[in-house]
């Protein structure tokens, strides 16, 4: 997934250790923070929001006796001691999509819709949440979209969850039987987690194998590895390609240009369908989907230039189609490299003006972006990259933020350095 993980672990040896930094939120202790076992059920009721919790190596606790090690999907399960410390005693790893699948029961009749895919999950799960919205339908967006479900009011009766979730969330997933669950597409990524793509698809197919019989899947078949997420799916399950499904007309849609969104829009339709909303009020929805921020944001014009913020665009695939919109592009790329090449961008290269490359992949995308004839100024930092970005841009050219990698060499997250581009551009 082009995801990055939004949430720190819960769990992390040595977390808050005497760094002697004043971290922590303010705590009325030293700047040392206490080191204590964390809480066990029986030492009686757990800690409150707000109260001051003590930090423990997860690793010098004896976890028999644990129900659960309950961990954020940012903690990489192929490499974390705490995976092997929790195998020992017997004791299973899950996450907040679990919890929320296990209180189900409890909670009013209602339905489940999950959202996964390399790209596309967090604009299918917002679009298939406005169109239920425009039906007047209770909807709760959650996942690894906004706020943690857990921290949500559960819906009242006849309300539908529209899930956002990762692999790294569905790896952290046991019993989520989704009415249904939707694949909008899978390239490679995220492969240092995962045993090689097989792997990383293999993830993708859990959240099809825990479906129950009866229930549905929508996906976005054009690969043999899209195909094959539904192999240990259980027979019975009802299954749309929605490759097949017809949409209206994309014109009639603002935010949810370019062949990516036709993508996106399909998915959503064929699961609003099944769902038995009214083709009206679906096209309705359509027509009035906002958009998310940070996805092709339009930021701001200026003297004839408009200045694009695509920060989301995680890796070359994200970016590619955000290339394909525009004709005259002032390119800005760079941050932290999922893949070594710039491939799926390259058949968009004649729509660039010129390359402002920035952080670590600076000056391999540089490399590239000159053996194939384009000029290129290695910017390094994103405000020095805006800055020349628009001193050479002539009215009607785009300046767009498009980095086709991850933040985290220069920003905490996507949304800090689209935030810093945006910055950037009102300082001009
Ligand atoms: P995700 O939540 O999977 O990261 P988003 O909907 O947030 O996906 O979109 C992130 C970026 O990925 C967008 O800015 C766009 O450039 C690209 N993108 C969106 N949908 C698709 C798609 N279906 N196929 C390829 N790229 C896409």
């Amino acid at each position: 997934d082009s995801d990055e993980a939004k949430r720190d672990a819960l769990i992390l040896p040595g977390t808050g250790r005497g760094t002697g930094e004043a971290g922590g939120g303010g705590s009325a202790s030293s700047a040392t923070p206490v080191v204590s076992p964390l809480h066990h059920p029986a030492d009686g009721p757990p800690p409150r929001a707000g109260e001051e919790l003590d930090f423990a190596d997860p690793l010098a606790i004896d976890l028999a006796g644990y129900d659960a090690v309950i961990v954020s999907p940012g903690v990489p399960l192929n490499r974390h001691p705490i995976v092997a410390h929790a195998h020992k005693a017997r004791v299973p790893i899950i996450g907040d999509i679990e919890l929320f699948a296990r209180a189900r029961a409890a909670l009013p009749a209602h339905r489940v819709v999950g959202i996964t895919g390399t790209n596309g999950k967090s604009t299918t799960t917002a679009l298939i949440h406005h169109i239920l919205e425009t039906a007047r339908i209770p909807s709760l967006m959650g996942g690894n979209i906004g706020l943690p479900i857990l921290s949500r009011d559960p819906l009242a009766e006849g309300g539908v969850y529209v899930l956002e979730l990762s692999s790294y969330q569905i790896d952290l997933t046991f019993t989520l039987d989704c009415d249904v669950a939707v694949l909008t597409n899978i390239t490679p990524d995220h492969l240092d987690r995962y045993d090689g793509f097989e792997g990383y698809a293999a993830s993708k197919a859990r959240l099809f194998a825990m479906q129950s019989e009866g229930h549905a899947a929508v996906v976005d078949a054009w690969s043999e590895a899209e195909y094959a997420v539904l192999d240990d799916a259980p027979d019975g399950l009802g299954f749309m390609l929605s490759d097949e499904v017809a949409i209206g007309d994309q014109a009639n849609w603002p935010a949810l240009q370019g062949p990516h969104n036709a993508q996106n829009v399909r998915c959503a339709v064929a699961t609003c369908r099944i769902l038995g909303l009214d083709e009206d009020v679906i096209e309705q929805g359509l027509r009035t989907y906002p958009g998310l921020p940070h996805r092709m944001e339009r930021v701001a014009e200026k003297d004839g230039v408009l200045f694009v913020n695509d920060s989301k665009a995680t890796n070359a695939t994200a970016t590619a189609p955000a290339l394909a919109a525009y004709p005259l592009i002032h390119w800005i790329l760079g941050g932290l490299a999922k893949t070594d090449d710039l491939d799926d961008c390259a058949p968009h290269f004649d729509h660039v003006v010129r390359g402002y490359t920035i952080g670590e992949a600076g000056p391999m995308f540089a490399r590239i972006l000159k053996e194939a004839g384009l000029g290129v100024e290695e910017s390094i930092t994103l405000e020095a990259a805006v800055r020349a970005a628009a001193a050479a841009a002539k009215p009607g050219e785009v300046v767009m933020l498009s980095p086709a990698c991850a933040s985290f060499d220069q920003f905490t997250d996507y949304e800090a350095r689209g935030q810093a581009f945006r910055d950037a551009v009102s300082g001009l």
